[in-house]
């Protein structure tokens, strides 16, 4: 009888299994899909995973490879779990060996066995604990993580020493030597803590409702959309759901986008939950990651909380599977394998057999849409729990009020009000930076990136010139480089010139700024919001960093500064990012007993979208956007497949997709719409010209039946061969 042959998802960027023979050492028989080996390929070992076993091969016996070893005792993922990745695989089109990639922690990826080496925690000895504080007397850096480890009789592990201390390693070993402290290895997952007399709220009505519509469903797939705006209670119902589940002996997977999985979520869940919960953050080291995801695989974490690529965790019972803020958009990778984890999460729900919760104060228009169609069934939490109201929306004309450094007189003035009555305001600003660009007065040069389509950003407090782009960083120069002016000027205003202009406004009030460069630093994030928190902080400034997961009961004023650019995008969901992104910002406001007040600055006052906004709710207005998109027949009236291309040599990309194009069109499928291809909106970036070519259909099915024959056949292009390629299906963004 020949030997079977095994079908490898290998570490590469074809679309194809490779094929192998068992490795020598094993009867074929006892190694089956879900098992990772590792084979020769090319002039390395790598580790892949076997999708299948067959007793057929086409590659002749001489070239045939042998497999070097079986890495795992048994399948790392359920046959379902399986089944999901393989679906990815044919629904992105991706190359199976990078999608099996994305679904393993890094260590694994490497060959390790999979099994938790236990993590290390640190913790006073009894020594330790019988020292008078401030000892040793010579060494405070000994003294101070001495005293910071009796403060933790479980002790602390190097990932969390190394959140709060700088260097800690050497004061740590001498404290070791005197036998102060003490380690031990345990597991990654905290132990629980929940406090079973802890207060829960009475829920409402409509909480109820919702929790006994998913409880009633009983088991099965079922899509739910919990619609409510910020502070109905959503996360108060998604513990009520998942409280059922874990009674039944089942587990729960919580999908939440990068910015919301915040320390305050994660306590509320351990406060809820008497059971371990395994956290998946882009912050865990590879040991801390590897353990939390075996946990979740055998079952010992019944409570799995992730970003994106958690929604790959291959989970012993799961029983429910919660997607919170389903419509941000950093659920969606926006490079290699660029997967949504919220449809990964839709599609791994059916193939599990239960209940989906997708939740948002502001859903997509693709949800919406489902549940209009009734896929998805509606649960609508109308009010705000307790007893908080509605923020009050208004414009501001800016063209009959004029601004200082983008701030109005009348939001000056009701900034000074709230102030003066004891409340907090809040000025959100999307852009970084102090301006967005320096401008020459004597000839008009502007501080353009020599490597992208874009300005670089002025930073005056750093004094430079940055790229959000290409990541460029110069130092500011002195004089224009064209024509060697010194009357250099900023144009356009970022968080820092708000921050500049308020504290000159304000000079006594508290202010911080939160954006992705003041909070750079690890825990700089946490000092931030304890000034906010601690009443210190007065005014803050942020980005769309301020719009997720933080919850500031104290604000009273939302200010919105420079909306207007998600007015006129040619990016037919623009106008839906900016909707979700005000109301979402302005349910900051006014969180506790407090009346909010919203406002927003505005060129454009009697744009629908912006009246809209203040004269109805979210539903209304997203309505309105689900009809405009009928009849343009955007998504999700049509399904998109965007082939973008970049290389350094200019006519590359256009050359590679012009071919890409004729073989598509050579399919003769009706019903998909081939553009041409163009540049994209942002031509040059990072020191390449990029291109893209659209498809579109109204068929999913049809569109796929033209991506399966056509993406492997685009591997075979010499003209392929001079540019970077990749597909992205249902794009999140066009450029
Ligand atoms: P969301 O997730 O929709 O923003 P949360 O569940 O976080 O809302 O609830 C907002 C606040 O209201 C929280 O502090 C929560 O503890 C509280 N809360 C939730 N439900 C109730 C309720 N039924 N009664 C009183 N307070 C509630
Ligand atoms: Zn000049
Ligand atoms: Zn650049």
């Amino acid at each position: 009888m020949p030997e079977p042959v095994f079908r490898i998802a290998v570490p590469s960027p074809l679309r194809r299994l490779f094929d192998y023979l068992p490795p020598g050492a094993v009867a074929g028989g006892t190694i089956t899909p879900g098992q990772r080996v590792r084979v020769p390929f090319g002039k390395r070992q790598v580790v892949g995973v076997l999708v299948e076993v067959v007793d057929h091969t086409d590659i002749p016996a001489e070239r045939l490879k042998r497999a070097t070893e079986c890495l795992d005792r048994e399948p790392l993922w359920s046959e379902t779990e399986r089944r999901l990745l393989d679906w990815a695989v044919d629904y992105y089109h991706h190359p199976p060996g990078e999608v099996y990639q994305t679904a393993l922690p890094v260590l694994l990826r490497q060959g390790r066995v999979a099994r938790a080496a236990g993590i290390q925690r640190y913790r006073a000895s009894e020594a330790g604990l019988a020292q008078a504080k401030g000892e040793p007397r010579r060494a405070p850096r000994q003294a101070v993580l001495l005293d910071r480890l009796r403060s933790e009789p479980e002790g602390l592990t190097a990932g969390a020493l190394a959140t709060e201390f700088v260097t800690w390693r050497p004061a740590l070993a001498r404290l070791q030597e005197r036998g102060w402290v003490e380690s031990l290895e345990g597991s990654c997952l905290p132990a629980p803590q929940a406090d079973p007399e802890g207060e829960r709220p009475l829920l409402n009505p409509p909480q109820e409702a919702a929790i006994a519509a998913v409880a009633d469903h009983g088991v099965g797939f079922g899509a739910f959309l919990v619609d409510g705006v910020t502070g109905s209670g959503k996360t108060e119902v998604y513990l009520g759901m998942i409280e059922r589940v874990l009674a039944a002996g089942r587990q729960a997977l919580v999908l939440v986008p990068e910015i919301g999985l915040t320390p305050q979520l994660i306590e509320r869940f351990r406060r809820r939950f008497p059971v371990p919960i395994a956290v998946l953050h882009s912050g865990l080291s590879d040991g801390e990651r590897l353990c939390a995801w075996l946990a979740a695989r055998d079952g010992s974490a019944p409570v799995v909380i992730g970003t994106r690529s958690a929604v790959f965790t291959p989970m012993a019972d799961l029983g429910i599977i919660v997607v919170d803020e389903e419509h941000d958009p950093s659920f969606k990778q926006q490079d290699g394998f660029r997967y949504s984890g919220r449809d990964v999460a839709v599609m791994r729900a059916r193939l599990s057999d239960v209940p989906v919760v997708l939740g948002s104060a502001t859903p997509s228009v693709e949800t919406l849409h489902n549940a209009q169609l009734g896929r998805y069934r509606p649960l609508v939490l109308p009010e705000r729990a307790g007893t908080a109201l509605h923020p009050d929306l208004h414009l501001i004309d800016i063209r009959h009020n004029p601004l200082t450094d983008g701030l109005s007189e009348p939001l000056l003035k009701a900034a000074e009000r709230h102030i003066a009555a004891g409340g907090q305001v809040l000025i959100f600003l999307n852009r970084r930076g102090y301006s967005p660009t320096l401008f020459c007065r004597g000839c008009r040069w502007q501080s353009s990136c020599e490597r992208c389509d874009a300005r670089m950003v002025y930073y005056a407090g750093a004094r430079r010139l940055r790229c959000h782009h290409c990541g460029a960083d110069r130092r500011l120069p002195t004089e224009c480089p064209e024509c060697a002016s010194a009357d250099l000027a900023p144009v356009g205003q970022g968080t820092e010139r708000v921050e500049e202009s308020l504290r000159g406004r304000f000079p006594e009030v508290g202010l911080v700024r939160i954006d992705r460069d003041s909070t750079r630093r690890k825990g700089a994030m946490g000092d931030l919001l304890d000034e906010v928190r601690g009443g210190r902080a007065r005014i803050l400034v942020g980005t769309q960093m301020l719009a997720k997961g933080h919850h500031f009961p104290e604000v009273t004023l939302v200010g919105i500064v420079g909306a207007d650019q998600g007015l006129f995008s040619a990016d037919f969901r623009a106008a839906e990012r900016m909707a979700q992104l005000i109301i979402q910002v302005a349910g900051r406001a006014g969180r506790a007993e407090r009346l909010g007040e919203v406002l927003i600055q505005t060129e454009f006052p009697e744009h629908p979208l912006l009246s809209g906004l203040v004269e109805h709710d979210y539903g209304h207005l997203a309505r309105g956007l689900l009809d405009e998109r009928r009849e343009t027949g955007w998504p999700p009236f049509s399904h998109l497949a965007l082939l973008r291309a970049e290389a350094v040599d200019r006519d590359a990309p256009l050359a590679f997709l012009e071919e890409a194009r004729r073989l598509a069109v050579g399919y003769g499928l009706p019903g998909v719409e081939i553009w041409d291809p163009v540049p994209a909106p942002m031509e040059k970036r990072a020191g390449r010209v990029r291109a893209q070519l659209l498809l579109q259909s109204d068929q999913r099915s049809t569109l796929h039946r033209l991506l399966a024959g056509w993406t492997p056949q685009l591997e075979g292009l010499k003209t392929g061969r001079r540019v970077r390629w990749s597909l992205d299906v249902d794009p999140g963004e066009m450029f």
